[in-house]
């Protein structure tokens, strides 16, 4: 017998409608929407109220000045499980990149800014739901569409919210609708686990003198060693990756004269729970004590971080084994693994939600803006099946 699922992601594949999705998505891409850019997002915000309204949905939207609307929307079912899929407006990209960087289609690729991360996924989750309304699957509880407007400052602004939503809907299960990507080649291949991240501003001080005379205090020389300190967790700690980026020192001054001041950006990946623990305390000492020259001051911003990392516990392996078990049938390719990045999945987890991500749509190039792209035809059309078979499964068998 076919299960019902199995029925209804075969239905999907056969009805998916290309054409008006990538329209959609042309759309998206061609308006400015990074982080804090509130007209922008706020367009994909209104759009997406409009049509979960059409669904049935309740749509809420909550506005912050500075980063334009969050949206939350909820959807009365009748069955016993509630789900919340998860997804953001913004996009990494300056005011007028959209400009210069107009979507287009090359051979099977829609490229364009956030087709991947996330406007694809966040259409897919849309159109998800509509196809399974329209045939009647009402056996869920609640199901709660979750679109946040800051996950690429990693939801430091939306994350309690976010919380706030899970519990006051006590979601049982979780949909993260990041891409897939493309490197792990056709077939569904999802996220069990991710890491985590802190982000840190870095100022060394010293002080200003005549360099061939030996005079001042050198904020660079003291800088460099306390980088190489936070490179050195990498060796202490094996979950964690330490990246450094904005560095600068002395620029525009003389050869001749000390840097005073040195300055880098800090971003930090960890593994595991402790890793994540230890972070903090680890570059507060390093940033507090000088190393190499006595003499300099630190200062040290965090700038954001996410909820800690996570594994996969039983219940999101169990989960992934539904997941398993719709795409073996779609006649489908599937994995489920840890992914290096981070997500809003990290926040549902911390909760001790289970719950999937990358059930966006294949793609890559992310974060580079003449290169972010998506793939089209069955690549698209097998994932949409699969996201409708995967939920249609979750409201069937996901006691709780
Ligand atoms: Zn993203």
């Amino acid at each position: 017998m076919v299960s019902l699922s199995l029925a209804l992601a075969r239905e999907a594949r056969e009805n998916f409608d290309e054409a008006p999705f990538v329209g959609t998505l042309r759309y998206f891409a061609s308006i400015d929407s990074g982080t804090c850019h509130v007209p922008g997002i706020n367009v994909k915000a209104s759009f997406y109220e409009r049509e979960l309204k059409k669904l049935g949905f309740k749509v809420t939207l909550t506005y912050d000045p500075k980063y334009g609307n969050n949206l939350s929307a909820v959807l009365e079912g009748k069955g016993s499980v509630s789900m919340g899929l998860i997804g953001h407006l913004d996009t990494v990209y300056p005011v007028g990149a959209a400009e210069q960087f107009p979507p287009r289609i090359e051979g099977s690729m829609l490229y364009g800014l956030g087709v991947d991360d996330m406007h694809g996924g966040n259409l897919l989750m849309l159109e998800a739901l509509r196809f399974l309304l329209k045939r009647g699957c009402r056996n869920f509880k609640k199901i709660v569409v979750i679109l946040d407007n800051d996950e690429e400052q990693v939801s430091m602004h939306s994350r309690p919210w976010i919380q706030e939503l899970l519990k006051k809907h006590q979601i049982d299960v979780g949909l993260e609708f990041e891409s897939q990507e493309e490197m792990m080649g056709n077939g569904i291949h999802i996220t069990d686990a991710r890491r985590a991240l802190h982000v840190y501003d870095l100022t060394v001080f010293g002080q200003a003198g005549h360099a061939g005379l030996g005079e001042g205090v050198d904020a660079l020389r003291e800088l460099v060693a306390k980088l190489e300190a936070l490179w050195a967790m990498e060796a202490q700690y094996p979950g964690i990756s330490v990246n450094s980026t904005n560095v600068g020192a002395g620029l525009g001054i003389s050869h001749n004269i000390t840097p005073a001041e040195a300055t880098a950006k800090i971003s930090i990946r960890s593994t595991t729970r402790e890793e994540h623990g230890t972070i903090p305390g680890i570059v507060r000492e390093i940033a507090e004590t000088p190393i190499k020259v006595s003499g300099t001051q630190a200062e040290l911003k965090l700038r954001f971080h996410s909820s800690p990392p996570y594994h996969a516990t039983p219940l999101i392996k169990r989960l992934a084994g539904l997941g398993e078990a719709e795409a073996r049938k779609l006649g489908l390719p599937y994995s489920a693994t840890a992914k290096k990045g981070t997500s809003d999945a990290n926040t549902f987890a911390e909760l001790g939600i289970p719950v999937l991500g990358s059930l966006g749509p294949i793609g890559g190039g992310d974060h580079e803006a003449a290169n972010e792209h998506m793939l089209l035809g069955d690549p698209l059309r097998d994932k949409f099946a699969f996201v409708v078979g995967m939920i249609a499964r979750i409201c069937q068998e996901w006691a709780v």
